[in-house]
């Protein structure tokens, strides 16, 4: 039996906090994940679903870009999120054009993220005309002319922005940049501009490609294993599989993160006995709870020690023929952390002089080493510094290249990476785009499009009027809320192709469009017959995904339809380029995939391998760096950065709740950190809560502090935040997002990667005199 939406919204007063877990997984997850699939989808079809999630003649999972692995896979091969974000996408609810009659735009507007998504599946295109009150049925037609009416009146085709989620398939993507490109402009914002990006402007100067070096083999052959600004037990949980399988064979894990999440510490795994009833395997050997934006400093120091420690020893620490053979800049760098200021390393971390040596030491005597990341280290105004600190040290120590190291930055989105592969940004080399041109005969801009950043700031200063999504929420994904939600209100058009109702369809253009389209666990059937879509995973592995589901409803169109469809209205029936070809057999998408991105060669054939294949990596596969300017791995001098805070003020990060992924709010619980029926918390250390003069569980407003805001807005406001004395880093808050996004000032990114700092907001918690400590 499939329960109803819930018909009233979030209430925050009801919420209520327990002690934080101190494992993860466990019977509570098999349970939770059982009990979202039936409430969802009912016994039968959870049962089905979940049958073919991350199988391999079944589908990609939604959630997040881990691996699956190689040969045999498990029965259950997917964790509690990938299960939640398979229940939210094959739900039997349904939001219809009754539901649209039902519930005016001004109604909906008022609802949470969290209830919007509960409603279910989109079954219709649907129109919100200039000034109408509620969204009415379209056809696909009349859809198609409408944008592509919207686009030819634009006095420019840099006018319009396309986004891109990571859940794109690698054919939709390839063919919406082609689209957006033959249309006219390089302007293909994703969410990866959000995420990412400091990882891909970092490695792609040290190591001449923006993506990690390991494989999932790798991380089973690791000596030690280092968890920088990363959760794993929330974002990518079957990593944490991974993690117990290397430690089964003996390999050290550090754990390096502002809070001690369940994940890090213990993992009881669903798969085996001893998992579900026994204690579970202790993960982190070394927990280092480091301060925000402190993780540069570590690596310098660690670069320091282990120079200091070859000095002593010489030939004991550096990896001396690779750093002679292999690299550049080495002298520079070993000069640049020669004379370490402890005391600024010791400020930015947190962390003391013998704990940094006692993680040194571990990188010292380890023989394969493997350092993973996430957004803790890449949404800081220093991330791209950050990284290439942390390669610095993986060349000291020759860890790039060999099996059971590397570098790892573990991807959020499924696809994400493979959107970037297809043609995603909006700064493609010339190779790509000139091997465009060759292939359709078109010709493409060479002018950089707009980021995300960039691409708010076009729509705010009327320099955009066409917004157009594949996927993704950008209203709640994106920083500085309030500006984000203006600047898309000033579109003449907004339209989101989605596969159920999110912040982005409330906050819209004069004229604003929803185009439903099936989902990775549906059937995709066109003239040419039933259909897959490929993917790569974030260690750049390609393989299929093939939905079975019957889709939500006969209406729906496939991400690839809506493309091809949206191009034929743009260009007519005499474009270069054979859309409704495309539309009816994907193999033709491929064919040209092949031919056109490097490393796709026999495409179609290589992915029909029972595990698809692995895109070549010269750095991982034959230590040769023939992708940065001189050929070689680049050691970089950083300048320290130590955030500094003023006092009575706390270093604020954005984080999600167990109960989401990324902007799709499954549920109400963090259970890991103890919250249950409510997200308007922010966790502070108990020192720095009686030092503020605050109390445990008193509401306040949270007011972000950014005096170098270009526009003259110095403050920000986010309302009513509960504050929960938590065991997190001195000085240090978090807060989940979306709801603290609007805290993001806009014009603070990352240096390089114009990544919004996401991570490093400065605040002052203010008490409300409507709610006393
Ligand atoms: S680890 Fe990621 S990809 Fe795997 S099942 Fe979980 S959410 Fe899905």
């Amino acid at each position: 039996m499939v329960s109803k939406p819930p018909d009233r919204d979030v209430a925050e007063d009801e919420l209520s906090v327990t002690t934080p877990k101190q494992w993860a997984a466990g019977i509570p997850g098999v349970v939770v994940s059982l009990r979202r699939g039936v409430e969802q989808m009912g016994v039968g079809r959870t049962a089905r679903t979940l049958r073919l999630l991350n199988q391999r003649e079944g589908f990609d999972c939604p959630g997040c870009a881990w691996p699956e692995p190689q040969g045999h896979r498990k029965l259950a091969e997917f964790c509690e999120n990938g299960a939640k974000a398979v229940a939210e996408e094959a739900t039997k609810r349904r939001v219809g054009p009754e539901f649209f009659a039902a519930h005016p735009i001004a109604e909906l507007a008022e609802r949470t993220d969290y209830w919007l998504g509960q409603q279910g599946r989109i079954t219709h295109p649907v129109v919100l005309a200039p000034g109408a009150t509620h969204y009415a049925p379209i056809s696909w037609a009349d859809a198609f002319d409408l944008v592509a009416t919207e686009l030819r009146a634009l006095s420019t085709p840099d006018e319009a922005l396309f986004y891109t989620s990571g859940r794109t398939s690698n054919e939709a993507a390839f063919l919406y940049q082609l689209l957006v490109r033959g249309f006219g402009t390089n302007n293909l914002p994703d969410c990866s501009n959000m995420c990412h990006e400091s990882s891909g402007a970092a490695l792609a100067q040290t190591t001449g490609i923006g993506k990690g070096s390991v494989s999932l083999a790798d991380l089973t052959l690791a000596d030690l294993i280092v968890v920088v600004g990363q959760n794993p037990g929330t974002n990518h949980p079957r990593m944490l599989s991974a993690l117990e399988e290397a430690k089964g064979a003996g390999a050290k894990i550090i754990a390096v993160n502002p809070l001690p999440e369940a994940g890090l510490l213990r993992f009881k795994n669903p798969q085996n006995v001893r998992g579900l009833v026994g204690k579970g395997t202790a993960l982190a050997d070394e927990f280092c709870q480091i301060r925000l934006g402190g993780d540069q400093a570590l690596f310098q120091a660690i670069g320091h020690l282990l120079l200091r420690w070859e000095a002593q020893a010489p030939g004991t620490v550096v990896d001396q023929d690779f750093v002679d053979t292999r690299t550049e800049g080495f002298a520079d760098y070993a000069e640049s952390v020669r004379d370490l200021d402890w005391d600024a390393v010791l400020t930015a971390t947190g962390l003391d002089r013998a704990e940094i040596e006692q993680v040194a030491r571990m990188f010292a005597d380890s023989e394969r080493t493997i350092v993973c990341w996430a957004m803790g280290l890449t949404q800081h105004k220093h991330s791209v510094p950050t990284i290439r600190e942390i390669a610095n040290v993986a060349l000291l120590r020759g860890m790039i290249g060999k099996p059971g190291a590397g570098l790892c930055p573990v991807r959020g989105h499924s696809n994400v990476q493979g959107d970037r592969t297809m043609g995603i940004w909006e700064k493609m080399p010339e190779k790509f785009l000139a091997a465009l041109e060759t292939e359709f005969g078109i010709a493409v801009p060479r002018k950089h499009g707009h980021d995300t950043v960039a691409a708010i700031r076009a729509m705010r200063d009327g320099q955009a009027k066409v917004f157009f999504a594949v996927g993704g929420n950008f209203a709640s994904a994106s920083p500085d809320t309030e500006v984000t939600e203006a600047a898309l209100r000033s579109c003449a058009l907004t339209v989101q192709v989605s596969t159920k109702l999110n912040r982005s369809h409330v906050v819209h253009g004069r004229t604003a469009l929803i185009l439903p389209t099936r989902g990775r666990t549906e059937r995709d059937t066109q003239a040419g017959g039933d259909q897959f879509v490929t993917v790569e995973d974030s260690m750049s592995v390609v393989h299929r995904s093939r939905g079975r589901l019957d889709p939500a409803s006969e209406h729906l169109v496939s991400e690839v339809g809506i493309v091809c469809g949206l191009a034929q209205a743009l260009f007519g029936p005499d474009h270069p380029v054979p859309w409704a070809d495309f539309a009816r057999d994907y193999d033709l998408i491929r064919e040209r995939i092949a031919r056109v991105v490097p490393g796709c060669a026999d495409y179609n054939e290589k992915v029909r391998r029972p595990d698809g294949f692995v895109l070549p990596h010269a750095p991982r596969d034959a230590r040769e760096f023939s992708g940065t300017r001189n050929g070689k791995a680049n050691f970089t001098a950083n300048p320290l950065t130590v955030p500094r805070v003023p006092p009575g003020r706390l270093l604020l990060q954005t984080l999600r709740s167990h109960d989401q992924y990324n902007t799709t709010i499954y549920g109400l619980d963090d259970r890991y950190r103890g919250v249950k029926d409510g997200r308007r918390v922010v966790f502070v250390s108990p020192d720095d809560i009686a030092e503020l003069g605050l109390a445990d569980g008193q509401i306040v407003d949270l007011v972000s502090e950014w005096p170098e805001d270009p526009t003259g807005r110095h403050e920000r406001r986010a309302e009513r935040f509960r504050v929960i004395s938590y065991p997190t880093a001195r000085g240090c808050a978090a807060a989940y997002f979306p709801e603290a996004n609007s805290l993001v000032p806009l014009d603070s990114t990352a240096e390089t990667s114009n990544t919004p700092t996401s991570k490093s907001i400065v605040v002052r918690l203010e008490s409300r005199v409507d709610s006393p400590p």
